[in-house]
């Protein structure tokens, strides 16, 4: 057993909560790594962690992220994630998930849940029958639905943003683009690359996704694996499956000169985003071009109720996000990674700062 992830994020964090109810088998952990521009925002994932430990390095890890993609995607919303500790198909109950949203509903409204992995609308619905403190309800409910519908917009609007940088034209027709994972995000992703006319490649481990991909878009190419797709001579990659896909593997045999794609957490280490520099491949900041999924989900916190137009006209701001993301890399000399980090972290501090001036009683 490792001390390392309390060390690595000891100070980082605003508050971490353990959630324990025997008698449902509920184990979850809350993360509000900041609310500087407001209540927490992230979803709830349901994964069999293996201990506490790895659950626990997770939920701070993917906290922490959504700290920088609220931030960066112009929100008034901090970052925070909870992980459920089970497996969602053996372990997952009403009395479980309403549990859990008790759970939620204690913190006051400084952490909102959502979908994540392992997590559905129809199970936003059960918790939110405990706390209001919810987003990602089904749209019977008066909530956004699937968000991995504006999650593959938003991150085709970076893809274009990236095409603008790199080629000066944001088309992406007759460009070779590999897609690796075509479950939620992937799919809708291959649905805008194929209306605009790119040449589509896409791989996944699950043969029946491939099927139904196919059926659907007959022109669309299949290659054996993602080690095959990466060895295609592509224009660009986007990496749609789990995290880490960027390893130094990939990064070194891709001939692709944009990576951009819907998955977390994309690069396998810190020193990846130099790496792809080196190699003259422009990364689209993973948590940058994701942001439509979120997007989508906190359009439900408007006053107004959610609005799908509303929120697919901020999506498509991913696109300039991205220009000038990319753009202030190439100026300052700095990775595409650092670019972003830096634009979440000038907007923390000039939003966030505006809570300290009084407005009278
Ligand atoms: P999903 O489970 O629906 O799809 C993932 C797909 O990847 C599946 O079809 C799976 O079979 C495939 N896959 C897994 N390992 C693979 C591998 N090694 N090679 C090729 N394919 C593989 O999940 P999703 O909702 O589409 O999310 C995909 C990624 O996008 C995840 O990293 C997720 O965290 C991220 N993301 C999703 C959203 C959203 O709104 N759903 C928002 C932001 C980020």
């Amino acid at each position: 057993m490792t001390t390392e992830p309390f060390q690595v994020f000891a100070h980082a964090h605003e508050q971490v909560v353990f959630c324990h109810d025997p008698a449902s088998g509920l184990r979850a952990i809350i993360a509000l790594h900041s609310t500087v521009l407001g209540p927490g925002l992230g979803g709830t994932r349901f994964h069999p962690y293996a201990s506490e430990t790895e659950a626990l390095a997770d939920v701070l890890a993917l906290s922490r992220g959504m700290t920088y993609k609220n931030a960066l995607a112009g929100l008034d919303l901090g970052g925070g994630k909870a992980v459920i500790i089970g497996d969602p198909h053996a372990d997952k109950s009403e009395a479980l998930l309403r549990a859990y949203g008790r759970f939620v509903e204690s913190l006051n409204g400084r952490y909102f849940t959502a979908c994540d992995v392992g997590t559905y609308s129809a199970d936003m619905d059960v918790v939110a029958r405990e706390t209001g403190y919810v987003t990602g309800r089904t749209v019977e409910h008066g909530g956004a639905g699937d968000s991995s519908v504006l999650t593959a917009f938003g991150v085709y609007q970076g893809m274009r943003a990236s095409a603008q940088h790199v080629w000066g034209d944001p088309s992406l027709a007759g460009r070779a683009v590999g897609v690796s994972g075509v479950g939620k995000v992937g799919r809708h992703l291959v649905d805008h690359l194929v209306e605009e006319d790119a040449r589509v490649v896409v791989t996944d481990i699950d043969p029946e996704t491939v099927d139904a991909l196919t059926q659907a878009h007959p022109d669309v190419r299949v290659a054996a694996s993602t080690d095959a797709l990466v060895a295609t001579d592509l224009d660009v990659f986007a990496p749609c499956a789990l995290g880490r896909a960027l390893t130094d593997d990939v990064v070194t045999s891709l001939s692709a000169k944009i990576v951009c794609g819907g998955a977390n957490n994309q690069l396998a280490h810190d020193g990846t985003a130099a790496l792809l520099s080196a190699r003259g491949i422009v990364y689209a900041p993973d948590y940058c071009v994701n942001a439509g999924g979120v997007i989508q989900v906190a359009d439900e916190l408007d006053p107004l109720g959610f609005s799908f137009e509303r929120a697919r006209a901020r999506a498509t701001g991913i696109f300039e996000t991205t220009l000038a993301v990319l753009e202030r890399a190439a100026t300052d000399g700095v990775t595409t990674a650092q670019a972003a980090d830096t634009e979440a972290e000038r907007r923390m501090h000039d939003i966030g700062r505006l809570r300290t001036l009084y407005l009278g009683d």
